[in-house]
């Protein structure tokens, strides 16, 4: 049988009187995409938050590959092999694509600057890392264009390289899609299926239509708590998630 790569054993995050995750466990197999959906409010970025350590959990634990790292900050998570995708606010725009790939395979980036935690390659190293994940990215051709010259679609897909260069063993990407048209929509969704090969990925995502193609595993989560778990034609399917979302699926 396989090991998750990523488990959650009753996380509960709280904020003051409020529990915005209430008890939720997962499994997360590897080399998998495990959506987490649910309607505004499920507490789907809260249970990212906590998982990728940017807020401190109030019970509950978190294992990768059977380690415990529940106390451990987020920057350490990174070492353990989670890595998460920022908004275009981790990009440096005046840099091109090559440039700022390769600073976040040297362990920079814009949002934190710098990264001593992360393992930084060498510079020749990084270069190499740098060239093979534009190339994956579909970005080959703007490689030497400035980052804030990209479209949007563009740019997010960037991101997740910048995530990438981390060499994660589970990616996180929240709402990857958000505001985009239908071509990038397109390209993000083929990236993110293409990723399933060397890494895992643990997706927030609305687009159903995303969802349901690219999914091995969704978790649906209602008032902090997981409502239903299971294959897309078993989720898609399921009166408690058709009433969760007012028949939208
Ligand atoms: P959406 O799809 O709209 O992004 P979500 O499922 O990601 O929603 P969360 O953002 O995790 O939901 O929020 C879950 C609940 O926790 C919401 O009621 C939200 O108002 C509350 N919440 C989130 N962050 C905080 C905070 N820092 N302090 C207090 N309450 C918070």
């Amino acid at each position: 049988m396989t090991e998750p790569i990523l488990q959650a054993r009753n996380v509960v995050k709280r904020y003051g009187r409020f529990t915005a995750v209430n008890g939720v466990s997962i499994d997360v197999l590897p080399h998998t995409v495990h959506s987490v959906i649910g309607p505004n409010g499920a507490g789907k970025t809260t249970l990212f938050h906590a998982l990728t350590g940017t807020v401190p959990l109030t019970s509950g634990q978190i294992l990768v590959d059977s380690v415990d790292i529940s106390t451990l900050p987020g920057f350490k998570r990174v070492r353990k092999g989670l890595a998460r995708s920022f908004q275009v606010t981790s990009l440096f725009p005046n840099l091109t694509v090559l440039e700022n790939l390769r600073l976040a395979a040297q362990g920079v980036d814009a949002v934190q600057a710098l990264h001593p935690w992360r393992r930084p390659e060498s510079f020749k190293a990084a270069c190499e890392t740098a060239t093979s994940l534009a190339e994956r990215l579909n970005l080959t051709l703007v490689r030497f264009r400035p980052a804030g010259e990209l479209s949007h679609g563009q740019q997010r897909r960037l991101e997740v390289g910048m995530a990438l260069a981390a060499r994660p063993k589970v990616i996180f990407l929240d709402e990857p899609t958000s505001g985009m048209g239908v071509d990038d929509i397109g390209d993000m969704k083929q990236l993110i299926f293409s990723l399933r090969s060397d890494y895992t990925v643990v997706l927030i995502e609305h687009n159903m239509d995303i969802v349901m193609d690219i999914s091995d595993t969704i978790t649906v989560m209602q008032l902090g708590q997981v409502l239903v778990e299971g294959a897309p034609d078993a989720v898609r399917c399921d009166e408690r998630v058709r009433s969760a979302y007012l028949g939208s699926m």
